[in-house]
């Protein structure tokens, strides 16, 4: 057993149940034994694989987002182009390649910045990016960026972020917990804590007995940070990630261990543990910083940003079996029964800046 399964049942057995976001903070970040903490998460020999990781294409078509972005805001300087949460550093290295080909006056007129809440994924990051032409810096979070315009991506960041789940009971909505079962073991219960019944969305009205309703502070937190910093400074904000356009109820806690489902409690610090992102909860937090915001699939975004294109352009010199590769790619990345319905694109900017593939849509 994992020495902070065994830390995490003796403080659930001194100080009582800890939140499903407790759970998930200390099994996602404990400083010794947590999952980014301390195992290799990405990639063919890691638990999942990202866009970027799948395809340089995903990195090229966010560096033509960037760029663009960047026009127009009005191509401030001095402003800064910045990533949250980049794992590998790999997204990022796609970027700075690309931007370097299509428009280097960008690259070299803005600062880069990293945001890494991992010391040891930043370490990563300084391997893979700190000998290029851009040095990037790096920051521990959104708050410390320099108050300059900011064009900042973010894939797969608040999925890694806490939740909190609230069951449905007989006396209304109570906060489900983590404590010990008979047996000892790490298990749910339901705890006496409550919500504010305005942030429930209409379908919760119909809602039955056990149905789990989900809210992330801290990744509203998160997006509240990023608006207000766009909505001060200047700069737009693209994130993608798997979610629901729409609130709504439903349990969608999941832990992925070597490319599969595990069991919530059965590995805590070595499998990621995540939840559906709900991108309406998102877009009103940035909305009300007065900002326009912009959803849609990560199928029509990328297809809207020229992959087919990309594709066939990077296929041409390539035999059969390269071509059916890239072909693959392309489906993995936007195909509508794999990542390209399931994840979704957010922008945000301020009024009046068009972004493209869609232009200003609200
Ligand atoms: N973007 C990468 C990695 C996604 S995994 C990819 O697509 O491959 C989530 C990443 O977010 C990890 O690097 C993790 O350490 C980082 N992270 C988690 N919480 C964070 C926070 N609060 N601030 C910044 N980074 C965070």
């Amino acid at each position: 057993m994992s020495d902070l399964k065994e830390r995490l049942k003796r403080l659930i057995a001194s100080d009582g149940a800890i939140s499903v976001a407790d759970y998930m903070a200390i099994c996602l970040f404990d400083p010794e034994s947590g999952y980014y903490t301390t195992s290799e998460p990405f990639g063919v020999s890691g638990d999942f694989v990202t866009a970027p990781e799948i395809s340089q294409m995903f990195g090229e078509l966010i560096a033509v987002w960037a760029l663009s972005a960047w026009h127009q805001s009005g191509k401030p300087v001095p402003s800064m182009l910045a990533e949250i949460g980049p794992g590998n550093g790999t997204l990022m290295a796609d970027i700075l390649r690309t931007l370097n080909q299509l428009d280097p006056t960008f690259v070299i007129l803005s600062r880069i910045g990293m945001i890494e809440a991992s010391p040891r994924l930043a370490e990563k990051q300084r391997q893979k990016l700190g000998t290029g032409k851009a040095k990037p810096t790096w920051f521990p979070d959104v708050s410390k960026l320099p108050k300059v315009p900011l064009i900042l991506i973010g894939n797969e960041i608040f999925d890694a972020l806490p939740f909190r789940q609230f069951v449905k009971t007989d006396s209304g909505w109570r906060e489900r917990m983590v404590s010990l079962d008979d047996q000892g073991e790490l298990s749910f219960s339901v705890g006496l804590g409550s919500l504010d019944q305005n942030i429930l969305p209409a379908s919760a009205e119909t809602a039955q007995e056990g149905e789990i309703f989900e809210v992330a502070p801290s990744r509203e937190a998160l997006m509240d940070l990023v608006a207000a910093h766009i909505a001060k400074h200047g700069g737009a904000a693209l994130f993608a990630d798997y979610g629901h356009l729409q609130s709504g109820v439903g349990d969608t806690f999941q832990a992925m261990r070597a490319h599969g489902y595990d069991d919530l409690f059965a590995n805590p610090g070595m499998a990621d543990l995540t939840s559906h992102v709900d991108f309406e909860a998102l877009a009103g937090v940035a909305r009300r910083h007065g900002l326009d915001v912009t959803l849609s699939t990560q199928g029509e975004f990328l297809v809207g940003m020229g992959l087919l294109e990309r594709a066939g352009a990077m296929g041409a010199p390539l035999d059969q079996q390269g071509r059916q590769a890239i072909q693959q790619d392309v489906d993995r990345l936007a195909g509508a029964d794999q990542m390209g319905n399931l994840f979704k694109v957010m922008m945000i900017a301020p009024k009046g800046v068009p972004l493209p593939p869609f232009g200003t849509m609200d």
